[in-house]
């Protein structure tokens, strides 16, 4: 789908990475003419492989005559500190943007070809909860026969999405750092999970981390918002947005607080989701039966995803009945085995404290295999979820140290992951869950979280195989 808005202009992209090359592709397609620079000089072959002219964007000089420098995803842009290439943009004066941005300046013209109809865009931003509702809301959208697109952070870049069919949705899961570097953002719906302190290093504490994710909402204000008020940002957000008293372009959604007085609301409490608009309640779910979408923070995520579908029209029926059979997304509270009344759980995902806290507080007795690369702030945040920990199984380099953390849970050093679950295996009672919630990096043996996961179902696979019924 080609690039609007730079028909004959020379456009600079930094990076070739999936997103970089399709920004590239999107923007010749358009008519411009591209530019291009990777640090690597694997990038810099692929670009000339793919016939695009390749110029040292490091250096001020090099942009003359250029219309936008373009950046790729996981390229630094303000800490630790901008990358030479757009450290030179600035220099220069030439906007920098991303895919992102491309994507909506390009939509925003309304001339795009290949879109027959334009597609409504529902952005989903947040700390937590992001590819979970994104990927909940698709599912939903596509259960009730609604034809819709995941983009952005997961799954395929905004810029490879396939022309619109009538009526289609488009959802984008957008990361901070890519809201922050969009020059245009105006999603038809706006919706924000909530906000906890990871990655705050990249944006200079919580106040530029809140004001990354807060761009989304303020651009021409989308048509909708959807906002998680589990956090004074959330709240001041919705305060902000709203238009007095009884403006429902708001939708409030908390897991815990009973929103019943907001114009419009979706909020669970004890498992039980729940919509009211103007003091008056006008859908339920009971969410304990859904099995893709266990514990309290998916049900927060559950809410959220409830409340986009029913701006975009959705009978609360509809969306109970799609909810029931949301698969769930690898690696996310994903049970893999459940082998004599005990399951195991892949939570690989839950890289940070917060994540792994909202996943302890999911089940009742949990062998909990933890640890990797600690993060900074330390383990304290998990001391008040140990409750329900009957044993915990460390992995990872600096498992003892680890360990030395979680004072009153029995702990085990294990650090391999095959040794941890095989013990964790041994050791389960019938009801109990063998959940792997890191709160821990898993670069110390993994390449990724993805293959800590992929480990921890091999591991479950061999340890069940060996139990008889
Ligand atoms: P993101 O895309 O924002 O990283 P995911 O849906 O991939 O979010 O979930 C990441 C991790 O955070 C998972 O391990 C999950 O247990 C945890 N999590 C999911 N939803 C929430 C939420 N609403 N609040 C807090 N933690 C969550």
């Amino acid at each position: 789908i080609p690039v609007r808005g730079y028909d004959g202009a020379i456009v600079a992209v930094l990076g070739m990475g999936l997103s970089g090359r399709a920004a590239a592709q999107a923007l010749q397609a358009g008519g411009a003419h591209v530019v291009v620079w990777d640090d690597g000089q694997a990038g810099r072959d692929l670009a000339q492989t793919a016939g695009y002219a390749l110029r040292d964007l490091t250096k001020a000089v090099s942009y003359d005559g250029v219309a936008a420098l373009i950046v790729s995803p996981g390229i630094a842009h303000l800490y630790p500190a901008p990358h030479p290439a757009i450290a030179a943009a600035w220099a220069a004066g030439v906007p920098v943007d991303n895919d992102i941005g491309l994507f909506f300046r390009s939509f925003a013209t309304d001339d795009w070809d290949g879109f027959e109809t334009t597609p409504r865009v529902v952005a989903v931003t947040g700390s937590n909860g992001k590819s979970t509702t994104s990927a909940l809301i698709h599912h939903i959208l596509a259960e009730s026969g609604r034809p819709a697109q995941l983009a952005g952070n997961i799954g395929r870049g905004v810029l490879d999405i396939a022309p619109a069919r009538d009526g289609e949705v488009v959802v984008l899961e957008l990361s901070s750092y890519q809201t922050d570097l969009a020059r245009a953002l105006t999603p038809d719906v706006a919706v924000l999970t909530n906000l906890s302190p990871d990655h705050l290093d990249r944006h200079a504490g919580h106040g530029g981390y809140f004001a990354a994710k807060r761009r989304l909402f303020a651009e021409g204000g989308p048509d909708r918002a959807v906002i998680g008020v589990d956090e004074n940002e959330g709240r001041y957000l919705a305060n902000q947005l709203a238009q007095g008293v009884g403006d429902d372009r708001v939708v409030l959604v908390s897991s815990g607080q009973k929103l019943t007085e907001a114009a419009w609301s979706v909020f669970a409490r004890k498992g039980f989701l729940s919509e009211y608009r103007h003091g008056r309640q006008v859908g339920s779910i009971d969410l304990r039966a859904i099995a893709g979408l266990p514990g309290a923070h998916n049900h927060q995520n559950a809410c959220a995803a409830y409340a986009v579908c029913r701006t975009l029209g959705l009978g609360p029926r509809a969306i109970e009945a799609a909810m029931q059979s949301y698969p769930g997304l690898p690696h996310r509270s994903q049970l893999v085995a459940d082998r004599g009344g005990v399951r195991f759980v892949n939570d690989s995902k839950a890289t940070n404290v917060d994540s792994a806290a909202k996943a302890l507080q999911a089940f009742a007795r949990i062998r909990w295999i933890c640890g990797g690369l600690q993060k900074e702030g330390g383990l304290d945040g998990l001391l008040p979820h140990l409750a329900q920990v009957a044993k915990a199984y460390v992995i990872g380099r600096e498992a003892a140290d680890f360990a030395r953390q979680l004072p009153g849970v029995p702990t085990e050093v294990c650090t391999t992951m095959a040794r941890a679950v095989a013990l964790a295996a041994a050791e389960a009672e019938p009801g109990d869950v063998v959940l792997l919630a890191p709160a821990a990096a898993s670069f110390d043996q993994y390449d990724n979280f993805e293959q800590r996961g992929a480990d921890f179902i091999t591991c479950v696979g061999a340890a069940v195989a060996g139990q008889s019924d």
